[in-house]
């Protein structure tokens, strides 16, 4: 085996200047103006605004990695704790060509509200190494993950930064992260990671609960505008793991899927498409890619149908500006993180659309996260039907709590979800001082 040491940039993977977000905004400025539009309705004062704008702690790793030809290459990782004034740090770790620490700061804030909106104690950190892991072999991808733990271990610890799976990182990566941990701290430490193989402390009901929340929180909603559940219309951007969840879910409580769409292609049945086919479909396939007894439609029709129902549960920043103008949902429930850019929250609001924002939306997942956390830690595991009752306790509490805030303050549930979350990060602030 030969390591390749004469060019030392051969291999590092350079930054691609956010182009992920081509939208109007910068991601953290963007999820800031909502932060600042809440915390000027809330009267923050000036000295807390100072402190919660500002992340605590921002850690940038090289990560060598030998690859399987005998090269090295050098990979950039990246940990941010935004605030951990109310628990430990949450949030997930993502392995994508996009990473820069400008979204990973962006993404480890929205987890601190996320917590805060339905009251986990937990703060908010993200953390992700630039790499395409689709090109990586699983050794490859093991010897990254081992060595970006090694990287960031000064962080990491149940009590005090506790990852989960993201963006193309899963249970096996978490397993990993796990193992790499405890072996440092020469003990068993499941806890440090959630998103973990129930096998190895995972939790019963973790792999829907995203879904499993954007289906409670859709019927609270429909409830709102005098829809019934049975019979309303559903279309759902994304098939993965929430997508997929939460269209099977809202299927099984009556709604009538309409539309359904992955990265591959878009479908439409005005009677109603039979999710368990597509499931089956899906799953044989990899995609959605040749779903008969639907229409093909594109990825911008599927946004613009006339539903009860929208949920965005792909990308970020897939309604903008743009497009808002021709989204004719009555409500969006936002199970991606971000899929509403900044600008298109105002012409949303004009329309009357009832937006179920991500904070509140898919926070179904952290909140199971937070129950695994509590299960390995208890040493105690809950059975299913405990895990799901409990989520929608949280789920249906922490809507209503929103709802609340957003009449009192005619607000949109948006804006009333941050100045939730910002009101109790900075309760946390208050009573704790200062430290000088
Ligand atoms: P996933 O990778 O399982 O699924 C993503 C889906 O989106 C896939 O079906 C993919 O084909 C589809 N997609 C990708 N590009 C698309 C495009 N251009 N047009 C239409 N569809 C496209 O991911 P996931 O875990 O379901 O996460 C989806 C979103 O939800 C992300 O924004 C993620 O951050 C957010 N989220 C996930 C969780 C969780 O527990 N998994 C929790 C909170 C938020």
């Amino acid at each position: 085996m030969t390591i390749d040491l004469r060019t030392p940039s051969h291999g590092v993977v350079m930054p691609d200047k956010d182009r992920r977000f081509t939208d109007e905004e910068h991601p953290f400025e963007a999820m800031m103006s909502r932060f600042d539009r809440a915390a000027e309705l809330l009267g923050l004062s000036e000295g807390m605004y100072r402190v919660l704008r500002m992340p605590e702690k921002q850690l940038i790793v090289a990560v060598p990695v030998l690859m399987d030809n005998g090269e090295i290459q050098v990979f950039e990782g990246f940990r941010v704790l935004y605030n951990t004034s109310r628990g430990p740090a949450k949030g997930g770790i993502r392995f994508d060509m996009q990473v820069t620490l400008e979204e990973v700061k962006a993404l480890a804030a929205w987890m601190t509200w996320k917590c805060a909106v339905v009251n986990i104690p937990f703060g908010g950190a993200k953390g992700g190494v630039r790499c395409d892991p689709l090109g990586m072999s699983i050794g490859e991808l093991e010897r990254l993950t081992r060595r970006y733990t090694a990287g960031i271990i000064g962080f990491l610890g149940p009590d005090s930064d506790v990852p989960a799976p993201d963006v193309n990182t899963n249970e096996r990566v978490m397993a990993w992260i796990m193992d790499t941990y405890s072996m440092h701290a020469r003990h068993t430490v499941t806890a440090v990671v959630t998103g973990k193989p129930v096998a190895m402390g995972g939790s019963l009901g973790r792999r829907e609960a995203t879904g499993r929340g954007c289906m409670l929180v859709t019927k609270e909603a429909l409830a709102q505008i005098g829809r019934p559940v049975h019979g309303a219309t559903v279309a759902v951007q994304g098939f993965g793991n929430v997508g997929s969840v939460a269209a099977d879910l809202l299927c099984r409580e009556g709604c009538s899927i309409v539309a359904i769409g992955d990265r591959t292609s878009a479908y439409y049945n005005p009677r109603g498409i039979n999710i368990t086919s597509a499931l089956a479909h899906a799953a044989r396939t990899g995609s959605l890619a040749g779903f008969p007894d639907a229409e093909t439609i594109g990825h911008e029709e599927l946004l613009a149908l006339d539903v009860d129902v929208l949920v965005p549960a792909a990308l970020e920043n897939v309604i903008t500006r743009k497009n808002a103008a021709q989204i004719r949902a009555k409500i969006v429930c936002e199970g991606a993180n971000g899929p509403t850019s900044a600008g298109a929250d105002k012409i949303l609001d004009e329309k009357g659309v009832f937006v179920i924002p991500d904070i509140l939306a898919n926070a179904g997942g952290v909140t199971v996260s937070y129950f695994e956390w509590v299960q390995d830690r208890a040493g105690y595991f809950w059975a299913e039907d405990v895990v799901n009752d409990r989520l929608g306790e949280i789920m249906i509490r922490s809507f209503h709590d929103v709802l609340k805030l957003a009449r009192e303050h005619q607000v949109n549930l948006r804006t009333a979800s941050y100045m939730l979350a910002i009101e109790r990060v900075s309760t946390m602030h208050q009573l704790r001082g200062v430290y000088a």
